[in-house]
This record gives C-alpha cells, structure tokens and sequence, in this order.
C-alpha cells in the first residue's frame, strides 16, 4: 500500500482511498472559521493551561514534520469545553512551500503561513493510544505561524536544531529546556472551540479543537529552517517530479464544517 503524503498522488484529495473517513466523516478537520457564525459561550469555565519547561526533550523528523515528543503527566489543560484533564504528549506543526499558505484552519478564508499544533489526551483514558479513537480523547491547541521581522525566542529552541534532523527518522536531544507555555500567543484575545479530528491519516474524529485567534511570529530563518526538512531517509540528492524532496506545503486544506457549532470564547 502506497503511504499518504502531501504529493501530487497521495495528497489529501487521495487519503479517502485508505482512510474513508475522509470523505465521509462528520467531524473533519481543519475548517474554516469564521466569526460571524461562531456562538459565544460566557458560561464556559476559563481554559487553565499549567505547562512545565522540561529538559531534554526528544525532536524527531517523521518526513512529514517535525515532532517533539512531551514527557507525559508534566503538563496538563483543563476548563474551557473540556470536561476532564488532558495531558500533553507532543507538538509539531504544519507550514507552506511559499508565505501566504500553510496553516490548516483558516480565518475568514485567510491562510496563514503555518500553524503549530499542540496534541493533549484525555487522562481517562489512561494513554494516548487509548484516547484516541474516542470521541472526546484528544484536544489540540492550534497555533497560527505568521511571518514577520523578528525571530521568535521559544520557538528557536526548536528550529534552531533542525539542522541536525534534516532527514526523516532522524532523532536528537533538544539543547535547551522548552516552556510550551513560552509558544502562545500573548495578545490573543479568544479561541475557537469545535469538535473535529486529526489532520492526518487516520483522521480519526477524536479531537476537541482550540484555535487561538492570532498567531505567533517567527522569522523568515525559522521558516525556512523547517522548510528545509527532507521527507526521505537517504539524501542522494534525487528529487521528486516537483522537484523537491523537502517537507513543505504539509497541510491539509478545510473540510466542510456541516452542522457543526464553532464557539468563540474569549480568554
Ligand atoms: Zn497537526
């Protein structure tokens, strides 16, 4: 079986062909949010996030982004529309070929130029292999990526050691501790809350999404550094059709939202 991928043959428009759920899901994600049509919820108890800065976290390519591994039970949320505690297990995130596109959700029809994903479980179920195929198991706090002139300071612990996973399945230390807390937007004044799935295959609809309403900025280096990630084991310098073996464009485009409420609590 051919894997998934983001190429022209096993993008999204082709995952349905191993994954049915993804034509035929009611919950996909991501979607396009729009706040118009989003209801408020005033009544909903406030999102507590308590994360721990942790030393020696594992940073991994999985040809399809990088990925840092969270030591579980360090970091929990809990409150917002969550009805139980969720626990952190890792973060990775998606991003565009070219600025302009690259995040998953999108505001109002705008893309932006990527989107760092948080990825919780709920501890009823004891672990994230347990959680999640459940329909309240997982919560993802989405992050938008934009950008700008400065060079973001948490997020440089990150990208500044891709250099040293350029290849898929490479696997290293990360240098210095992380604080996920240090990864979230500071002047977000609300998120986006709705039931939805995972964006890659198995796309399984487990997943209760928070979408801060304004992104993070990194620099174009950042960018370019995650850009730079290589989808494939061994770099012989051959190259695909498209003339890239790099990790990019790797996001899936909006779903239909259906029937779907989106609530816009403020923070
Ligand atoms: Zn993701």
């Amino acid at each position: 079986m051919a894997t998934w991928g983001y190429g022209k043959d096993n993008g999204p428009d082709t995952w349905g062909k191993w994954y049915p759920v993804c034509d035929e899901g009611k919950r996909q994600s991501p979607i396009d949010l729009v706040p118009e049509t989003c209801s408020e919820d005033p009544t909903l108890p406030a999102l507590v996030a308590k994360f721990s800065r942790l030393p020696q976290l594992s940073l991994e390519n999985t040809g399809m982004s990088w990925k840092v591994n969270y030591v579980p039970d360090e970091s929990s949320l809990t409150g917002g529309p969550l009805g139980n505690e969720y626990k952190l297990v890792q973060m990775h995130a998606h991003w565009g070929k070219v600025e302009g596109r690259g995040s998953e959700h999108t505001i109002n029809g705008k893309m932006f130029d990527g989107e760092l994903h948080l990825v919780h479980y709920n501890t009823g179920y004891g672990s994230f292999e347990e959680a999640a195929d459940k329909p309240d198991g997982l919560a993802v706090l989405g992050i938008f990526l934009q950008v700008g002139e400065n060079s973001h300071p948490e997020f440089e612990k990150i990208t500044s050691m891709l250099g040293d996973i350029k290849l898929k399945g490479d696997l290293v230390e990360l240098a210095e501790e992380l604080d996920p807390a240090g990864l979230l937007p500071v002047e977000s004044e609300c998120y986006y809350t709705y039931p939805g799935s995972l964006t890659t295959p198995p796309l399984l609809e487990s997943v209760t999404w928070l979408v801060y309403s304004t992104p993070i900025c990194i620099s174009k280096t950042q960018m370019l550094s995650m850009r730079s990630l290589k989808n494939v084991e061994n770099d012989d310098g051959q190259e695909d059709e498209e003339g890239c073996t790099c990790v990019q464009d790797n996001y899936r485009p909006v779903c239909c939202r259906g029937e779907r409420v989106v609530r816009m609590i403020k923070l």
